[in-house]
């Protein structure tokens, strides 16, 4: 450390300036009770590290002209300085949240939840090893993908399944297996951006395909798809529009008549359904969402689907099909590449375990628990929290308990909304509206649990049909009375 041979500070704004050859040095600090019990609890490495960062802040600050105050410089303001600084250090990023923002599957807020078996069979398969790739049968080598293809290929009909880090590396592996260096046909009305750069035409390029595009972008025919098909042809694809729709004068081509046109050329078919539901969600008063089950009936020879979407699962991307598609899919050496780790493998083992016994999955499902959570339930729980909630934000806000319409998310379903309840919290003066909802807004992200809600018409909505279990939100209203004066 640089010893300090003059006075940088400026105290002239200080109420009590002090010379900053009164800092503390590292060795000194290291010794003192405080910092020596942080050191015998995490080691050398970080507490001097982090005392050394101290130091280094304050005479940053004092170089640039602020002030120091003797207060700041004491042993014990020195020691707090570094033991929240140690804590902060060791604080993980990743956070615990609310979502009470009314989307079930919320991308941001990390999308589907795992049910219990599936962190169970997680936790069990990652304290120690597992046959992953290995065969209890004969002591050989085995092949990850077995821990779930006979799951997929029952659940969905299919003859072989194979699973890889999520479904943009399904849909970018099935056309680079099937159609590198050719051509795929796909509808105008098709080309979709799923978001974060993963646009279709984009995708097309990557993986080394020409993208033949046909129809236009309301209307697309049969004979668009015949009249494209050439000697360059590799495969006909259909994209599931999960995340907009088009309305009015429209046609499209249904995924059994394109895979029709394709077998009667010889070519393979693909759709990329990207959430794909493995149960009829009408079943529970849900939207209708296309099957995987469904789309190999109508005879695709390649199904991808999201594992972290209506699955319900980790994040995974989801191959099922026909034994020559899939089977030259998992020997592209780009499979290698976007391979699913072991941590999902295990959760998504589980998941798919669930949908054995479809009668549960309401309730063992947090996805579906979620989804099809009645909406006088969640009224009846925002009535219960109003008060409490009216008591922790007066007297600048005032609460009313409001029916809601959330959405599924993830782009399933995109023009249905799910008919829910929640809490509106509304500014008591409507002057200065604006900024008191982003006090507000802030308050509740910066609780220690943060709590995600949404804004909208001058209101911050907290849409209570995710929040299951109401204690913690509850235990953290006086943190957020506090935060609020
Ligand atoms: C979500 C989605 C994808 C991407 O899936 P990820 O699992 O997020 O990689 C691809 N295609 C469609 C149609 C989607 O909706």
């Amino acid at each position: 450390m640089k010893r300090l041979t003059e006075s940088v500070v400026d105290g002239s704004q200080a109420k009590n300036p002090v010379d900053l050859k009164n800092l503390p040095g590292i060795d000194r600090l290291l010794r003192s009770p405080d910092v020596a019990a942080l050191v015998a609890e995490h080691g050398h490495t970080l507490v001097a590290a982090e005392t050394r960062s101290a130091i280094d802040a304050l005479r940053e600050r004092a170089r640039q002209g602020g002030a120091l105050d003797a207060a700041a410089l004491t042993p014990e303001a020195v020691e707090q300085t570094i033991r929240s600084r140690v804590a902060a250090r060791l604080a993980p990023r990743m956070r615990a949240v609310l979502n009470l923002t009314g989307t079930v599957i919320h991308t941001n807020l990390g999308r589907a939840l795992l049910a219990d078996s599936a962190l169970q069979h997680l936790l069990t398969m990652m304290a120690g090893p597992n046959n992953l790739e290995y065969s209890l049968d004969d002591g050989g080598r085995g092949d990850r993908d077995s821990m779930v293809e006979e799951l997929l290929c029952s659940l969905t009909g299919a003859e072989a399944a194979t699973v890889v880090n999520n479904n943009a590396a399904a849909v970018l592996l099935t056309i680079a297996a099937m159609a590198h260096g050719k051509e795929v046909i796909v509808s105008r009305g098709e080309l979709v951006e799923i978001g974060g750069a993963f646009r279709m035409p984009d995708v097309m390029s990557s993986a080394g395909a020409t993208l033949v595009e046909v129809g236009t972008t309301n209307r697309t025919h049969p004979l668009d798809y015949e009249q494209a098909i050439t000697e360059h042809t590799a495969l006909l694809m259909k994209v599931h529009t999960s995340n907009y729709a088009v309305q009015g004068f429209t046609a499209s081509v249904d995924e059994g008549e394109i895979a029709r046109i394709a077998h009667a050329r010889g070519i393979p078919m693909a759709t990329d359904l990207g959430s794909g539901a493995l149960v009829d969600m009408s079943a529970w008063g849900l939207p209708h969402e296309p099957t995987p089950q469904e789309m190999i009936a109508a005879g695709c020879d390649v199904v991808t689907f999201s594992g972290d979407k209506l699955l319900g699962g980790p994040q995974a991307g989801l191959i099922v099909g026909s034994k020559a598609a899939v089977g030259r899919i998992r020997k592209f050496p780009m499979k290698r590449a976007l391979r699913m780790s072991k941590l999902p493998l295990a959760a998504l083992e589980a998941t798919l375990m669930l949908y054995l016994r479809p009668e549960r999955l309401t309730q063992d499902l947090p996805t579906l628990r979620l989804l099809t959570r009645p909406a006088d339930a969640i009224r009846a729980l925002a009535v219960s929290l109003q008060p409490a909630l009216a008591n922790a934000v007066a007297p600048r806000f005032e609460v009313a308990v409001l029916d809601l319409m959330g959405q599924i998310g993830s782009g399933s379903l995109p023009v249905e909304k799910l008919p829910s309840a929640g809490l509106a919290i509304a500014p008591v003066q409507k002057k200065g509206a604006g900024r008191a909802l982003d006090e507000l807004a802030t308050a509740l992200r910066t609780l220690p649990l943060p709590v995600i809600g949404r804004v909208a018409d001058d209101r911050l909505l907290l849409d209570l049909r995710c929040l299951e279990d109401s204690a913690p939100f509850v235990n953290q209203l006086p943190l957020l009375r506090q935060a609020l004066v």
